[in-house]
């Protein structure tokens, strides 16, 4: 996992990590200056219409530009922030950073749908719609065009206050998507109730497809569960070819993962769902529209 993130250098330092606690400290004390400091950016990863192969949108995942250390993922710097209280500035960086490129791509022609991850942290917090709104309005962006990705875990987080964000953003016509599926415990009566859209099949079974009749019986069952519910499914972590196969014969209706495209920065995203380098060049134009 550590090479797919960063090559060798991540894999020495998530070793580090775990080695000393001071290491930690530090970071944690560079995290603290990193939003100040524009050390944070969004990469963009292509989510994939699959009985089309045409693009439907993109993920952002954050990545921190360590002055020192070069890239952090979030699988490090995440749980950092979220134990030490710094997911929600985190988290507005996010908000404010996304609104902004929607509208940039916009500008250039490119109506591009974005999906954002939600912790439960921020779940939690109570004005997080309102910061997502003015976002939106200030950027005049449709909110049709924002997908809220959260846990199925953080989903099944049953405060009052989560449960009212999920719904205020649903009705503020905020797409809702559960991120991880089969990795938490649902209750399908609530999971029905949950104003979501979209299942995100964890990636833990997609890798496991060709091998496990189990892995295919589940994503089989999601597929059905989701189609009953009017959901879409949505697999994550697609590599290889049988992957998207089986994928594509089970049903799942759009597919993200490596044998499409990696996690990359805004302009080259932009270049790929334009076609320079994305699938079946030619046919795909659908982002070139204006209002
Ligand atoms: P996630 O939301 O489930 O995102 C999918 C992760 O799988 C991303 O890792 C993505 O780069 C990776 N991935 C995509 N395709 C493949 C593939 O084909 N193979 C493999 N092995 N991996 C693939 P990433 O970017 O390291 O993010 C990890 C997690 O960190 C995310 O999981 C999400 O939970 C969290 N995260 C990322 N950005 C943010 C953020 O802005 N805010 C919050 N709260 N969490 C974030
Ligand atoms: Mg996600
Ligand atoms: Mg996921
Ligand atoms: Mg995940």
């Amino acid at each position: 996992y550590a090479k797919r993130t960063g090559g060798a250098s991540h894999a020495l330092f998530e070793e580090r990590m775990v080695a000393g606690s001071r290491d930690q400290v530090e970071l944690l004390q560079d995290l603290r200056r990193a939003v100040a400091h524009n050390e944070l950016t969004l990469h963009y990863q292509p989510k994939i219409h699959a009985p089309s192969g045409q693009i439907t949108g993109a993920e952002a995942l954050m990545r921190w530009k360590h002055p020192q250390r070069g890239m952090v993922g979030p699988h490090i710097f995440i749980p950092l922030a979220e134990r030490y209280g710094l997911i929600n500035s985190l988290g507005n960086f996010l908000i404010e950073e996304v609104c902004r490129q929607i509208r940039a791509w916009r500008d250039n022609g490119l109506r591009m749908r974005v999906a954002i991850n939600l912790s439960v942290h921020q779940l939690r917090q109570a004005d997080l719609v309102e910061r997502i709104l003015d976002a939106l309005e200030r950027h005049h962006i449709d909110p049709a065009l924002l997908t809220c990705e959260i846990t199925e875990s953080a989903a099944m987080d049953d405060t009052r206050v989560t449960l009212q964000v999920i719904e205020r953003l649903s009705a503020i016509g905020v797409h809702l998507s559960i991120d991880d599926f089969g990795t938490g415990y649902s209750s399908l009566s609530y999971l029905r109730q949950l104003a979501a859209e979209e299942l995100k099949i964890d990636r833990s079974f997609v890798f496991d497809l060709e091998t496990s009749a189990d892995a295919r019986a589940i994503v089989d069952a999601v597929v059905k569960l989701a189609q009953a519910l009017g959901l879409k499914v949505v697999a994550e972590g697609v590599e290889t070819e049988q992957q998207q196969e089986i994928l594509r014969q089970l049903g799942c209706n759009e597919l993200q993962g490596y044998l499409f495209a990696k996690p990359m920065p805004p302009e080259a995203l932009m270049l790929w769902a334009m076609n320079d380098e994305g699938p079946r060049a030619l046919d795909f134009r659908p982002s070139l529209f204006g209002d």
